[in-house]
């Protein structure tokens, strides 16, 4: 798929309010700092185009940008804050929560997890509460070039039998990136380009 435009459309926390336009939406999750911003903008080969809602304030909201006038690419905020109060939390949860039990547009979502490590509770419960729920997801691995391709097999699988063996019996599909190196970016926009050709 070649980016042929890339707009920020709105923020906003009320998945009521989300745009109209029945157009397929992929989902990005993942805990703050895992690298959602930057494989955004090297999806959409957009330098700033996730720091355009990444300034104060609208990293806890819901960011739906255009793609190619055919998709929305919606960053959602990252989980565990550490610094969020208790309060803070339950709202966060809850609307992200509505987002992904309401949203009929939601074709896939992606959470991200940083590759370096091991599988983390969060992580992992965020996971079954999306396979709980039916709310297909695919993981990406990010920062892919921190680590040796024996390393990237070794913690790849060690997800995917962690999620057989304690969840299902087939593991989501998987994708590995660094946006660094800009590696994995044409397998997932193909993805989503299967998928909306559907
Ligand atoms: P976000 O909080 O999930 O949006 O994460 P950011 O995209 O802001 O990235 C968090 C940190 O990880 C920054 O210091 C990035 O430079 C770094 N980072 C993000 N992606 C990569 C990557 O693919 N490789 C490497 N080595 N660092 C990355």
């Amino acid at each position: 798929m070649k980016i042929k435009s890339a707009d920020f459309v709105m923020s906003n926390s009320d998945v009521t309010k989300c745009p109209k336009e029945p157009l397929p939406e992929y989902a990005f999750i993942g805990r703050s700092n895992v690298g959602k911003s930057s494989l955004i903008n090297m999806l959409t080969e957009r330098k700033s185009l996730a720091k355009t809602s990444g300034r104060p304030g609208k990293t806890q909201l819901i960011n739906h940008f255009k793609i190619n006038e055919n998709w929305f690419l919606v960053d959602l905020p990252g989980y565990g804050y550490a610094r969020v109060s208790k309060k803070d939390k339950n709202t966060f949860q809850k609307y992200i929560t509505n987002y992904f039990l309401q949203r009929e547009q939601l074709v896939c979502s992606f959470v991200l997890v940083d590759i370096r490590h091991d599988p983390q509770p969060i992580d992992m419960e965020f996971m079954q509460w999306m396979g709980e729920n039916g709310v297909p997801f695919a993981i990406i691995f990010t920062k892919a070039d921190k680590l040796k391709p024996k390393a990237i097999e070794r913690q790849v699988n060690l997800y995917l039998n962690k999620l057989t063996t304690d969840m299902w019996e087939e593991a989501p599909p998987h994708f590995i990136t660094s946006s660094s190196h800009r590696s994995g970016r044409d397998e997932l926009l193909a993805f989503i380009d299967d998928i909306n050709d559907k």
